[in-house]
C-alpha cells in the first residue's frame, strides 16, 4: 500500500516480485533509476519461492547455456554483493542427468558436446562411472549420464528476497500486497499501472509475473503464448548431508536431490496435473515420485515426507524464456521460462537494466523475442523438464 502523499510516478514500474523482478529492481536502482515494484502477494511467492532450484549450464541451445554460465559465474558472490542479511546457501553438489533410452542418451551427448564447446565443464558417463561416484543411486537398466560438477542449489526466498531488500537499500520503493490490477496505455504507449486501486504512471513499465502476465499484458491488448502448468514437489525430514547430487532423469522427467539442511527433494514432470495458476496438492503426484525416485536412490525409503508444495511453470510453445519489448512502447517483458527460470535470476536483472537504457544486451537474446511465435520461428529447448 501507498502512504496518502506519495508521489505515484517512477521511472520504471517493474510488475511482479519474483526473483527476475526483484533482480530487475535491484539491478535498476543501482544504476540510479527510480523504481516500484508491485507484488500481489509477498516477494517469491509464485514460481520462485516454489521451485527446486537447481542451478545447472545443462542445456541444449546456446542461448541458455551462454546464459546458464553467467548466472554460475555470479551465484558464488551474490550473497556478499547483496549485503549478506539473507544467506543463500549456495552449494556445487552438481547436477547429473540420467538416460535409460537411445534417444535421451543421445540428446544427453548432444548437450554436453554444446556445452563443452561453450567451455562449460560438463562430462557424459557411463552407469558405472556414475556407481563409482555415487554407490547409492541404482544404475540397474541406465545407459548413461551426463554430469556437470560447478552446478548446484541456492535457496530461492533467500535469493528473491535479498534481491528485494538489496534494491530497497538503493532506493526502490518495493510494495508487497499490493497486486497489479491492469496496465495503462495511451494509444500504443505504456502510461503505468493500476496497482492496489491506485493509478501508477510511469513511462518504462517491466512485466516479471510469471505465468499471470498473460492476462496482465492483455489488459494493453498484448497476446503472450505463455500458460500455466502446475509442478509439485515433495520434502522430506533433514538427514544426514551426503551432498547428493541434483538427479533428473530425461526420460520420465523425475528427480531428487539434497539441500543444505539435508532434506530431499522429490519432483516429476506430470503432463496429467492441472493447467492451472493456483497450487494444490495430488495423491497422484506422491505415490507417482516416491515409486520413480525410490528405484533410483533405494536407501531413501523409510525417509518420512514433511510436506509437498506445488507451483506453475509459465510455459512457451518452445520452452524458452520471452526477453523483449512488447508491441506497446515502453512495455518489456520477461516472463515465459517454462520450468528452468530460478538460476536465470541474474541474467535477468542486467538484461533488464540493459535494455532500459538502451544498451547492447551482454548476451544475444534473440531467440527470446516475442515475435518468433507469429513468425513461427521457434528454437526448442530440449532440456526441458
Ligand atoms: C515445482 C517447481 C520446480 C522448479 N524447479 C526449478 C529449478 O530447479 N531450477 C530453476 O531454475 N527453476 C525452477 N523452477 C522454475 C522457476 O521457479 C521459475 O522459472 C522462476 O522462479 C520464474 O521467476 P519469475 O520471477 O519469472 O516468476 P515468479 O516467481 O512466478 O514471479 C511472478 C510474481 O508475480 C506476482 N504477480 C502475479 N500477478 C500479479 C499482479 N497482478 N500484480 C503484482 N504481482 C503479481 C506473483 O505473485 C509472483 O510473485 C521450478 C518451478 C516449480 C513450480
Amino acid at each position: 500500500m501507498s502512504a496518502v502523499n506519495e508521489r505515484k510516478t517512477a521511472d520504471a514500474i517493474i510488475v511482479g516480485g519474483g526473483v527476475h523482478g526483484a533482480s530487475a529492481a535491484y539491478c535498476l536502482a543501482k544504476s540510479g533509476v527510480d523504481v516500484v515494484l508491485f507484488e500481489r502477494e509477498y516477494l517469491s511467492s509464485g514460481g520462485s519461492g516454489r521451485s527446486a532450484a537447481g542451478l545447472r549450464q545443462h542445456f541444449g541451445t546456446e542461448v541458455n547455456c551462454r546464459l546458464a554460465k553467467y548466472n554460475l559465474e555470479c551465484f558464488p558472490t551474490l550473497e556478499d554483493e547483496l549485503g549478506g542479511e539473507h544467506k543463500l546457501e549456495f552449494t556445487q553438489w552438481g547436477y547429473l542427468w540420467i538416460a535409460y533410452t537411445d534417444e535421451s542418451k543421445a540428446q544427453l551427448e548432444k548437450n554436453v558436446a554444446l556445452q563443452q564447446g561453450l567451455d562449460i565443464p560438463s562430462e557424459n558417463l557411463t552407469p558405472q562411472e556414475i556407481k563409482r561416484r555415487w554407490p547409492y543411486i541404482d544404475v540397474n537398466r541406465m545407459i548413461g549420464g551426463a554430469f556437470c560438477a560447478r552446478d548446484g542449489h541456492i535457496n530461492p526466498h533467500a535469493l528473491t528476497m535479498a534481491y528485494g531488500r538489496a534494491a530497497q537499500k538503493l532506493g526502490a520503493r518495493v510494495r508487497t500486497y499490493a497486486p497489479v490490477e491492469r496496465l495503462l496505455a495511451s494509444g500504443d504507449r505504456i502510461k503505468g499501472v493500476v496497482a492496489a486501486g491506485e493509478e501508477w504512471s510511469a513511462p518504462r513499465v517491466l512485466l516479471t509475473a510469471g505465468p499471470w502476465s498473460t492476462p496482465l499484458a492483455a489488459t494493453v491488448g498484448v497476446d503472450l503464448p505463455v500458460t500455466p502448468e502446475r509442478h509439485n514437489l515433495l520434502v522430506t525430514e533433514p538427514i544426514e548431508p551426503f551432498e547428493c547430487p541434483m538427479t533428473l532423469c530425461l526420460d520420465d522427467g523425475a528427480y531428487f536431490k539434497q539441500v543444505p539442511n539435508g532434506s530431499f527433494f522429490f519432483g516429476r514432470d506430470d503432463q496429467d496435473e492441472p493447467k492451472v495458476f493456483e497450487s494444490g496438492n495430488s495423491a497422484k503426484f506422491l505415490e507417482g515420485v516416491t515409486k520413480s525416485v525410490l528405484q533410483r536412490i533405494p536407501s531413501l525409503k523409510g525417509v518420512r515426507v514433511v510436506h509437498q508444495w506445488s507451483g506453475p511453470y509459465d510455459v512457451t510453445p518452445d520452452h524458452q524464456a520471452i526477453i523483449d519489448w512488447a508491441p506497446v512502447e515502453g512495455l518489456w517483458i520477461n516472463c515465459g521460462w517454462s520450468g528452468h527460470g530460478l538460476q536465470f535470476g541474474p541474467s535477468g536483472g542486467r538484461l533488464a537494466k540493459e535494455m532500459f537504457f538502451g544498451e547492447r544486451t551482454f548476451a544475444d537474446i534473440r531467440n527470446f523475442r516475442l515475435s518468433r511465435f507469429a513468425e513461427g520461428d521457434l528454437v526448442i529447448e530440449p532440456a526441458f523438464i
